[in-house]
């Protein structure tokens, strides 16, 4: 249940008077905690184009913190939250020394010629030895982290120690037993330089004369339906992306977000995006997500704060992310070397959210009340306008949506098989066989023209003919 703290009801959730109520207990909340912040959030609700992008970029990932501290109490679900905050700043070790001791001291110090030339299994025995623990998965890495840190406070006193470690650090990362060992890790790794003619790895094989190229067998992903290919990627796999980012929306030079302009526009216009070496416009992506901002957040440890960062822009996260598109990390500013990927990083954020208690409820609110979308924090009021959106995917759906929060009235239809609707009891139902009947499409429209459902929160609704 909601914290009676805020005298709200859950039913407060699903209808504009109530998120209006919810929106007005966070300004009070953000008035308490810090009230020059809560003039800057009425000022620039009043008028955001003032801020400008890095302005605008600066208030939001100041507020988010407070949207998370809010969110937290409003569902009181605090010790959770204060959990997955622990959890995160458990593994921020690893990225500092990741950066700072094996990309830049180990890799510097021994390239791959002289790094093969190292006897792994005698360099790990030592260093195991002199950890405790076996260096392996996180918790073997981050011992190792932790205890290269240690040693960093006084090196000179363990100058043979921190060779001991840079020596592994470059064996792990460079040669094809270290790498598979640290597999399933973050540390020792390094972005691959792109080279675009051979971006997957091929095996060659002649089956009956004939020359085939073929995926190594441990690469081959299987496609069934919609379902994912992989299981996505864990926490601290998340995490390391939002710190392999520079965050350049800093710069203003976030081309995930906005694109990779070719040269500077002649004053007054536009200029073109840049072509990846395959042709692809490297427009970035197609909602302007504000995805450095959300790595930011999420590297500083705020989960709920970068989710709500992401559903500013790309509400429908749930289904983007990991699972339809990359233009962003197509337009990412490393062009030479593995882009930031940002659609595991997102969907990450995401995952974390919803297995939180009330997850679903919290995603489901920033959808509707997202005190980061300065331009529609709320629900508009309804118009009474119906709309027919045809076609469902990502552009249908997102836009049914903004339809939706703008106070119109959505049907949504869409032509193709829904085969991720049989995994959904409801839907499948209705969409038995992957065809729904007109009388099912007539009970749809009723349902979305029926005064119960007379509010922007209909849904949309899909189906296939
Ligand atoms: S994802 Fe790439 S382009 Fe975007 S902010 Fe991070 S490093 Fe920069």
């Amino acid at each position: 249940m909601l914290n009676p703290r805020f005298g709200l009801s859950f039913e407060d959730l699903y209808s504009i008077a109530g998120l209006a109520r919810i929106d007005a207990a966070f300004a009070s909340h953000l008035g308490e905690a810090e009230s020059a912040l809560r003039a800057r959030l009425d000022a620039a609700r009043a008028d955001p184009a003032s801020l400008g992008r890095l302005g605008e970029s600066e208030l939001l990932i100041a507020l988010a913190p407070h949207v998370e501290d809010f969110l937290a109490e409003l569902f009181a679900i605090e010790p959770e939250v204060a959990t997955l905050q622990a959890a995160q700043r458990e593994l921020a070790p690893l990225f500092a020394c990741k950066r700072q001791v094996v990309q830049r001291k180990a890799l510097n110090r021994y390239k791959a010629d002289v790094a093969g030339g190292f006897d792994g299994a005698a360099l790990r025995d030592e260093l195991e030895h002199k950890l405790g623990v076996a260096l392996q998965g996180i918790p073997g890495e981050l011992a190792y982290a932790r205890q290269v840190g240690e040693w960093g406070r006084d090196e000179a006193a363990h100058a043979d120690d921190i060779e001991l470690a840079l020596r592994y650090a470059a064996w792990a990362v460079q040669t094809p037993e270290g790498k598979s060992l640290h597999k399933a890790g973050v540390l020792f790794k390094a972005p691959r330089k792109l080279d675009f003619l051979r971006l997957i790895p091929v095996e060659h094989e002649q089956r009956h004369g004939v020359d085939m190229w073929r995926m190594p067998a441990d690469h081959l992903r299987r496609r069934e339906g919609f379902a994912l290919t992989d299981p996505g990627t864990d926490l601290a796999g998340g995490l390391d992306q939002a710190n392999y980012c520079i965050w350049c929306h800093e710069q203003q030079k976030d081309s995930c977000s906005s694109g990779m302009p070719e040269k500077k526009p002649v004053e007054g216009s536009t200029a073109p995006f840049k072509k990846s070496p395959f042709g692809v416009i490297l427009a970035g992506c197609p909602l302007d997500e504000k995805i450095s901002e959300f790595h930011k957040l999420r590297a500083e440890g705020w989960a709920l704060g970068a989710l709500a960062m992401i559903c500013v822009d790309n509400p429908l996260v749930a289904a983007t992310g990991h699972r339809i598109c990359n233009d962003c990390m197509k337009a990412c500013i490393y062009q030479k070397q593995d882009p930031v990927d940002i659609p595991q990083a997102e969907t990450r954020v995401l995952k974390d959210v919803l297995a939180l208690p009330w997850g679903f409820e919290i995603y489901s609110l920033l959808t509707r009340w997202n005190p980061l979308n300065l331009r529609r924090p709320l629900p508009l009021a309804p118009t009474g306008k119906r709309v027919l959106v045809v076609g469902t995917g990502p552009a249908g759906f997102t836009l049914a949506h903004h339809l939706l929060n703008d106070g119109h009235t959505v049907v949504g239809i869409d032509g193709v098989s829904l085969r991720w609707a049989s995994a959904s009891p409801t839907l499948r139902s209705a969409t038995s066989a992957h065809y729904a009947s007109r009388s099912t499409i007539a009970s749809w429209r009723a349902s979305a023209e029926s005064p119960s459902m007379g509010s922007p929160f209909v849904g949309t609704r899909t189906f296939s003919s």
